[in-house]
């Protein structure tokens, strides 16, 4: 294999494929994440971001997303799922109902969701506080903090945890 698969310019590489995403996203006037799922070689087995606006479907994440567009694989043994976004329960149940091997992501400041949980239950998780994902859902959360709540499933009554 070229390189080693835990080369930090590697995964940044892999960031800006789900960053071009969130941008694509961004220019439908979707909610800015996007995801691509990576194959054991690196090869980009699937992309995709999130289409709640799009497809008024609010199970379409950009995780979810990317791993439908990568289709059936019999294992998912050494594959990293690369999000703009710390990954909500939903798709970190994705993550480990597979057993996608790694997670890298480009934020969680804005927001965090199950990356911790996945951790300590044996998924590799890579933070790279990415200051242009940062800045993409700020931007997002402060035009259309209604539109994000609905996202997350906050409803303003109790935050899902
Ligand atoms: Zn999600």
């Amino acid at each position: 294999m070229q390189g080693s698969p835990s080369d930090p310019r590697r995964m940044r590489a892999w960031l800006t494929v789900a960053v071009d995403e969130a941008r694509i996203s961004v220019g439908e006037g979707g909610i800015p994440i996007g995801a691509a799922l990576i194959g054991p070689d690196g090869e980009v087995l699937g992309r995709g971001h999130n289409r709640r606006v799009q497809d008024a479907d609010p199970s379409l994440h950009a995780e979810t997303a990317a791993f439908r567009a990568a289709g059936r694989r019999r294992t998912y043994r050494d594959t990293t799922m690369v999000t703009t976004l710390s990954p909500c329960w939903y798709c970190s149940g994705l993550v480990r109902q597979f057993g996608i091997s790694r997670v890298v992501i480009g934020e969680a400041r804005t927001f965090v969701g199950g990356h911790t949980w996945l951790a300590e239950h044996g998924t590799d998780i890579v933070l790279l506080d990415d200051p242009q994902c940062v800045e993409l859902m700020e931007h997002f959360i402060a035009a259309n903090p209604e539109l994000w709540m609905e996202d997350i499933g906050d409803d303003g009554e109790h935050r899902q945890r």
